[in-house]
């Protein structure tokens, strides 16, 4: 049940910020009959039928000491949130490590949903700033340019994403982009235009760091379910297919995006002929 992981020299721990509203994989799994989730209900859903998303973001620092610190996703943000009446937990869960946010050297953002980019910027009245005051941040150029089209803005994106643009913090990327020694993205499009896993090589181990690719352990085994949250469900099929694949083969540590506390950590493992989740 580990809620960190080490590849090679880098430590790779989960930061919470808040947990979803109970959802009904019908509604979010539109086109999967009820039928088809049997396999699943005992350990993919809750005793009603149904299951919360964590929203967290991952640190990645080196576990001997040194830089650089790097922060995967920012999770919803400071709220209070309407299902719960609190306020996003990041900055604690950061603090419970050790970490200041002006020790972050690096943001990397999987893709610019509302619950992966919440905690970017801080507003004072109408003056925004980089809750990470010495971070660049980076982000795929296809998102950016994606949501900065008037048909597909939304306030998330215009609260937390475009003003670091005018803050200089912002750093578009397109394509693999080195961000420190053995860190690098891995665009793994169709959740959202420029969707991208982050991959960690320390050590000869190699981890995945997932952020939306999946929601549900289910889809470890079905690996061609999408929810309604995914742009275009040819791209993140083959997406899905394609990183969780090779993390099968070669023993990837994968650290998902939205699986609960404690599960959220595993390996990809084939059993029957079947991939499996194998929580560390
Ligand atoms: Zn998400």
């Amino acid at each position: 049940m580990a809620t960190s992981a080490s590849i090679g020299r880098y430590l790779i721990s989960t930061v919470q910020d808040h947990e979803s509203p109970e959802r009904d994989p019908g509604q979010v799994y539109k086109e999967v009959p009820a039928s088809a989730w049997a396999p699943y209900r005992s350990f993919a859903l809750n005793e009603n039928g149904k299951y919360r998303s964590q929203w967290r973001g991952h640190l990645i620092r080196p576990a001997g000491g040194g830089g650089p610190y790097i922060l995967v996703d920012t999770g919803m943000g400071p709220g209070p949130h309407q299902h719960t009446g609190r306020n996003g937990e990041l900055l604690q869960s950061l603090a419970a490590e050790g970490v200041t946010p002006p020790r972050i050297d690096a943001v990397v953002i999987t893709h610019c949903h509302g619950d992966h980019i919440g905690w970017n910027v801080t507003w004072a009245g109408d003056r925004p700033a980089a809750t990470f005051p010495n971070a660049t941040y980076y982000v795929a150029a296809k998102d950016w340019e994606h949501y900065s089209r008037p048909e597909n803005s939304n306030e998330a994106f215009a609260r937390s994403v475009r003003p670091l643009k005018d803050l200089g913090r912002l750093k578009l990327m397109e394509g693999e982009i080195d961000i420190a020694d053995g860190i690098r993205t891995l665009p793994s499009n169709g959740h959202t235009p420029g969707h991208q896993c982050v991959l960690v090589r320390s050590g000869g181990e190699i981890g995945v760091l997932t952020g939306d690719l999946f929601h549900n352990l289910a889809q470890i085994t079905e690996q061609t379910w999408c929810p309604v949250f995914d742009w275009n469900t040819a791209m993140s099929r083959a997406s899905r297919q394609s990183v969780l694949g090779r993390a099968q083969k070669e023993g990837w540590v994968v650290f998902s995006g939205h699986l609960p506390a404690g599960l959220s950590i595993g390996r990809v493992v084939l059993k029957h002929g079947r991939p499996e989740w194998l929580h560390l």
